[in-house]
């Protein structure tokens, strides 16, 4: 039987978790740019923050052309969501930095959805992105996703990193209703758990 999937969320359809997404007007632009392979990610959370917010585009590959990308950087001041290690010459800004020195309205910035190997892939095959102006997360608390295995307390889920991004850019509590997404992922793995649980125990696996 084919499988069939939310055509909002992208899960599916008993996965479905339309009910819990807000519905948020952003003011900064976001552009989610994700590697192929994170694609058919059950426990992704990329589309899901995507379908929450009203300025947000959404582009899977792991090469863009050369049109793509200066579409994605051309007229308005862009930058790209992305730790900058001290080898690299580029700039980075904190999100105060960014908050204090652009008007909001105008800025765009862009965030890989993937591994750390696959989103440094990205960047060596994409130089316009590497090139890019950085912003960079205050310290976070660790992460709440449980679902996923961290690399450390440090890695947040891409809807937790749109969540602190946001709400330190615009200044506004309303991104913390991103929450009840994470909330309702998590929920759902865990019953899925000890419904895997269940059946083992009655030896139905
Ligand atoms: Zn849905």
């Amino acid at each position: 039987m084919a499988r069939v999937y939310c055509t909002k969320c992208h899960r599916l359809e008993n996965l479905c978790l339309c009910s819990a997404l807000p519905e948020l007007e952003n003011k900064v632009e976001l552009v989610f740019l994700q590697h192929p392979l994170e694609q058919k990610q059950v426990k992704g959370t990329a589309w899901l923050t995507h379908a929450s917010l009203s300025q947000s585009h959404f582009l899977v590959g792991e090469q863009f052309s050369s049109d793509e990308l200066s579409h994605l950087i051309q007229h308005k001041q862009t930058f790209l969501l992305y730790p900058a290690s001290e080898e690299e010459s580029v700039m980075t800004y904190s999100t105060e930095e960014v908050q204090t020195q652009f008007p909001l309205e105008n800025c765009r910035v862009l965030i890989l959805d993937g591994t750390w190997k696959k989103t440094k892939k990205m960047l060596y095959l994409n130089p316009e992105l590497a090139a890019l102006p950085r912003i960079m997360l205050q310290p976070q608390q660790p992460s709440e996703y449980r679902i996923r295995k961290q690399k450390n307390a440090q890695s947040l889920s891409t809807l937790e990193a749109v969540m602190a991004l946001l709400s330190e850019l615009e200044q506004s509590s309303q991104y913390h209703r991103l929450q009840n997404v994470m909330d309702a992922l998590v929920a759902q793995h865990e019953a899925w758990i000890e419904m895997e649980k269940a059946l083992r125990i009655e030896g139905l696996k």
